[in-house]
């Protein structure tokens, strides 16, 4: 009998593997963490081949740890940093260039030209998105234009392209399979999520040959194997979703209105929009949240490129914390911010303001501020940017959402949540399992083989832990005022 589904997250920082078991608790976890490479300002990439051994590894640990029989992993589910964009070589396996990740923001000035070129309104119909360096289409035309070798190796037919979930997937099948979801096709720029297939236009627009591009599968189906040589069992993988997609999964926002804040290295809000495809009027994208059965489930999203990886920033560049947890005490060594203001524009700004150059500031530095005050403030920021776009995807939705569920690792911090529930004057309703991206694709995963029955009977698997009530007492009122002001000021893209 099979026991366990087991979710592979390959994350922006780190390759995770866990076995879920039928009440959807994690009973085994490995993890390891990559090297994040930044070559250049504003330039942002991952070895393809350390994010494949780690996760290897990854996967490797919880077999051996939990000392199950791999006959007993009913199936896998495959979650993945989005957009991130890979290009091999299909006879040696060998990327042809590091991966480049979805902060990277080397393509924004050819973006510039395609706005300036009126592509917007083309572009946005067909895929939903905003023009912005942030997705795959032009990361892959920066590779094939970087060496004429590599062009001519992609008109050959002898290259492959894939988001991180394809890469894996080819090597786990020992390159027997070449292939995506919809969840994270919709996010290359090359994908007609209207019609459900790659589109011609965008591609010569990019000057991309189709014949580099997966084929793509249901979100949720039997649509490969792990080679039996891998792990010693030939294991069928039935749920592939990008990480934004596979945590609203996880949180069972599986109906329309349905909507969720996920606070990981950038912070994500989505909410399920049914059936149809919301063209936003606020500068948020729409998305294809899964397909399921042949049928798509869309999705407006808003996303913050710098959430987590700001306190990570703390930890690293400015060593005021020793690890990401210890943010919170810090801040609450200070009543508030002091009038400190952190915009947190590492990685320019993503929605609503769309503005690659836009850079980090800390406003309302005095001879008094402490460390406090900047953990205060960079904590802030998290829930002040997640503000922002809730606000605008309200005016999409035309509703006011009454309450808001989160996951991620971040969410794990209690000030935190209370000061976005105190900002948002909405409750903020946090799971137990805070692990939602892996969960969701193991959900995927094992309703495709019949490991779980169907939704509904999900839904009994999703269990509070915190829910943050907002504090009148808390005066919110200023603090927003303050960075409406401010954070005007480090806008740059109409210089
Ligand atoms: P990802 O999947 O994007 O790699 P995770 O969901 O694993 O991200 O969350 C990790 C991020 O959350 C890191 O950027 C880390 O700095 C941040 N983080 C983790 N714990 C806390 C905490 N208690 N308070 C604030 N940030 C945290």
């Amino acid at each position: 009998m099979n026991k366990y589904i087991l979710a592979i997250d390959a994350g922006t920082t780190s390759s995770r593997a866990i076995l879920f078991d039928k009440n959807a608790e994690a009973v085994e976890i490995a993890q390891y963490e990559f090297d994040q490479i930044f070559p250049k300002e504003g330039w942002v990439e991952h070895d393809a081949l350390e994010i494949l051994n780690t996760q290897l590894r990854a996967i490797r640990d919880v077999i051996n740890n939990s000392k199950i029989d791999p006959n007993n992993i009913d199936s896998v589910g495959i979650t993945n940093q989005r957009e991130t964009t890979v290009i091999w070589n299909k006879k040696t396996g060998k990327p042809v260039f590091n991966a480049i990740v979805w902060q990277d923001r080397r393509t924004a000035s050819f973006c510039d030209n395609l706005i300036k070129n009126n592509k917007t309104e083309l572009i946005q119909s067909k895929t939903g998105l905003v023009i912005d360096a942030y997705f795959s289409g032009t990361k892959i035309k920066w590779i094939l234009d970087s060496d004429p070798k590599i062009r001519s190796q992609a008109n050959d037919g002898e290259l492959l392209f894939g988001t991180i979930d394809t890469w894996l997937i080819w090597n786990l099948t020992n390159g027997q399979s070449h292939i995506t979801d919809p969840s994270n096709a919709s996010r290359t720029l090359l994908y007609n999520i209207k019609k459900d297939c790659w589109d011609d236009e965008l591609l010569s627009l990019f000057d991309i040959p189709k014949n580099i591009l997966p084929d793509v599968v249901d979100s949720s189906s039997i649509s490969a194997h792990i080679d039996a040589k891998i792990f010693g069992a030939k294991i069928p993988i039935s749920g592939i979703a990008g990480d934004q997609q596979a945590a609203l999964f996880g949180q069972l926002c599986t109906d329309e209105g349905d909507i969720k804040n996920t606070y990981g290295t950038g912070c994500f809000c989505m909410m399920n929009t049914g059936k149809t495809f919301v063209k936003s009027n606020n500068k948020m994208l729409s998305t294809i949240a899964w397909r399921i059965d042949g049928e798509l489930t869309y999705a407006l999203e808003g996303s913050v490129f710098v959430a987590g990886a700001l306190i990570q920033w703390l930890r690293d560049k400015l060593g005021i914390i020793k690890n990401a947890s210890e943010v919170e005490n810090l801040a609450n060594t200070v009543d508030n911010n002091g009038g400190v203001t952190f915009i947190p524009a590492l990685s320019g700004l993503a929605a609503p303001y769309w503005d690659p150059y836009a850079q980090g500031t800390i406003f309302g530095i005095t001879r008094g501020t402490e460390n406090g005050h900047i953990a205060r403030a960079a904590l802030e920021s998290i829930a002040l940017r997640t503000r922002d776009i809730i606000i605008e995807m309200e005016k999409d939705a035309g509703i006011k959402f009454s309450s808001l569920k989160v996951d991620g690792g971040a969410s794990n911090n209690n000030l935190l949540m209370q000061i976005q529930s105190d900002l948002l004057n909405t409750n903020v309703v946090r799971p137990k399992t805070t692990e939602t991206t892996a969960l969701g694709v193991a959900f995927l995963a094992g309703l495709a083989t019949g490991f779980w029955k169907d939704i509904p009977s999900l839904k009994s698997l999703w269990i509070e832990d915190r829910s943050f009530e907002p504090n009148q007492e808390n005066d919110s009122e200023q603090l927003v005022e303050l960075w409406d002001k401010r954070i005007k000021k480090v806008l740059r893209i109409n210089e």
